[in-house]
């Protein structure tokens, strides 16, 4: 594995090679989630299009795997400030968008209690 050592600045995560998959995932989801074709409705979607979802979520997961594994320090100051791999990976367990063995990066330690989840905003 090359970038093993955690960079620590936002140069080196643009030189970093992940960059571009980064970029047309992104590009990708987008495009997907705005397609008329597969998501005409903001309220409903289409049987025919969830099977979309689990694919896009692995996609994206896949760039926060990579940002902890080799950008650690970007990806824990990032994560403490939005929670995003967090809120992220709670939404696709919730709607079983992908097998809990492809979520590896570990944020989940309160999972063990599923109904705490309520009061624990407010620092
Ligand atoms: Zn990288």
């Amino acid at each position: 594995m090359a970038g093993t050592q955690a960079c620590c600045c936002v140069c080196c995560l643009l030189q970093c090679p992940a960059i571009d998959y980064t970029r047309h995932t992104l590009d990708g989801a987008a495009c997907l989630l705005n397609s008329n074709k597969y998501f005409p409705s903001r309220v409903s979607i289409k049987e025919s299009s969830v099977g979309k979802l689990g694919s896009v979520c692995r996609r994206i997961y896949r760039i926060f795997s990579h940002a902890y594994f080799h950008h650690r320090q970007i990806f824990d100051k990032y994560e403490n400030e939005t929670f995003l791999c967090h809120r992220f990976t709670r939404f696709v367990m919730k709607y079983n968008l992908m097998s809990k063995d492809n979520l590896i990066v570990p944020i989940m330690e309160d999972e063990t209690n599923p109904n705490e989840a309520e009061g624990e905003n407010d620092a």
